[in-house]
């Protein structure tokens, strides 16, 4: 193999990659718009499921740092619905398989984990063109160039190393999510904070795809994410830097909620921030292209279902490891790869086997009936 490979996005595909290759002893250099680490704030807890995330940091040999870094309690979860009854509340003894993590944390361990000057810091990619024999030119918006024999889009739902593989663009996915923040939530927002619990909750009502989510972050700031199906356009009318107003007419759909459900709007400590939600088409697949790939929300974009980043980090590793195992045939190593990732992203997730992941074995009955599930298999 010709290194060293080159990839595009330092997120957390892109950077579980460059881990697992420098575990593996292959060179990587990573180019990343942002300018530094720092510059964008990685808000959000993730969890980082045992059948998935947490395999790609096995690979990665960080399963010690990411236990450190792991925010006790998180595992919590309450469910509600929209008249503030309790349909599902569970503690966290420490023991379930979905332990939470601060995003911006993640990713600093794994930046921590690489050779010093891996990542090279504003250097946006603005477009690639193949050059023949599985070579590639990437330019930046600097106006510089790299050619590589071996190329990897890790660059997210926008990718400019997409197009090389495929015409596919993400769309509009019919919904948006809305941001909001409450701090010091223990003293400020006493009600809604005890609403929330000590780690994640869902409020859900009659109405699909409507929601009121949220978890509660490092301390006691809470984040939350308000479901909306809205077409863009009722987004777009919406002035979200009027904060008072925006938080209003968000708030105003969700009229007849429980007031500490709808507080996660109202009270929220910044204005809220609209993420229109897009996807790429589900099943997505592609010719093999000499030389280059993608990974994560690159490759399948998908809806937000808690996968995603768990999804990211999984095809970082998986992909150094058969690069790893096919140094001198880089063209199966990817092809193999490429086959078990649209085989992965295609395959449905067994509803028994979800279910019993996020709320264990004793599910109560009103429960499977909120999410549509009329009953669950013996
Ligand atoms: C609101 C919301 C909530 C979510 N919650 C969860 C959750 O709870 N659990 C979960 O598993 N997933 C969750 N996801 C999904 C998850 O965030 C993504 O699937 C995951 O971040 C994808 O990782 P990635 O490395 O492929 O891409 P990204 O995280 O998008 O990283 C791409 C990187 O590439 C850089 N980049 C972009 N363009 C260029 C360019 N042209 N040149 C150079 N660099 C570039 C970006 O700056 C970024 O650093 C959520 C998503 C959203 C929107």
């Amino acid at each position: 193999m010709n290194t060293p490979v080159t990839i595009i996005g330092a997120g957390l595909g892109g950077l579980t990659l460059a881990r697992v290759l420098h575990v593996h002893g292959i060179p990587s250099e990573v180019f990343e718009a942002e300018a530094s680490p720092a510059s964008r704030l990685q808000g959000g807890m993730l969890d980082i499921h045992d059948y998935n995330g947490q395999l790609a940091l096995e690979a990665a040999g960080l399963m010690d740092e990411f236990r450190g870094i792991v925010l006790e309690g998180r595992q919590a979860l309450r469910v509600l619905e929209s008249d503030g009854t309790v349909l599902f509340e569970r503690g966290d003894d420490g023991t379930g398989g979905r332990p939470e993590a601060q995003r911006g944390d993640l990713r600093r361990m794994l930046l921590d984990s690489l050779p010093a000057g891996t990542v090279r810091w504003g250097r946006k990619a603005v477009g690639a063109r193949t050059l023949g024999d599985g070579r590639h030119e990437v330019t930046f918006d600097d106006g510089t160039t790299v050619v590589t024999d071996l190329l990897v889009g890790a660059d997210g739902a926008w990718s400019r190393i997409r197009p090389l593989l495929t015409g596919a663009v993400p769309e509009y996915a019919g919904k948006s999510y809305v941001e909001t923040y409450l701090y010091e939530a223990d003293t400020r927002h006493v009600a809604v904070a005890k609403t929330v619990g000590g780690g994640s909750m869902v409020g859900t009502g009659a109405t699909e795809g409507m929601s009121v989510n949220a978890h509660r972050e490092r301390g006691d700031t809470l984040h939350a994410y308000v479901e909306l199906s809205k077409p863009l356009e009722w987004f777009d009318a919406i002035d979200f830097t009027d904060a008072e107003a925006a938080k209003a007419r968000i708030a105003a759909e969700f009229d007849g909620w429980s007031p500490e459900l709808t507080a996660l709007i109202t009270e929220s400590d910044v204005a809220p921030i609209h993420r229109p939600a897009f996807a790429l088409p589900s099943g997505l697949r592609w010719e093999r292209v000499p030389g280059v790939t993608l990974l994560g929300d690159a490759a399948h974009l998908a809806l937000a279902n808690g996968e995603g980043a768990n999804l990211a980090m999984l095809d970082g590793a998986e992909l150094a490891k058969v690069l790893a195992a096919r140094p001198d045939d880089v063209e199966t190593a990817i092809a193999e790869y490429e086959q078990a990732m649209f085989v992965r992203c295609e395959t449905p997730m067994e509803e028994d086997f979800l279910l019993e992941s996020i709320f264990g074995d004793d599910i109560p009955e009103r429960l499977l009936n909120l999410f549509g599930i009329e009953e669950r298999k013996a």
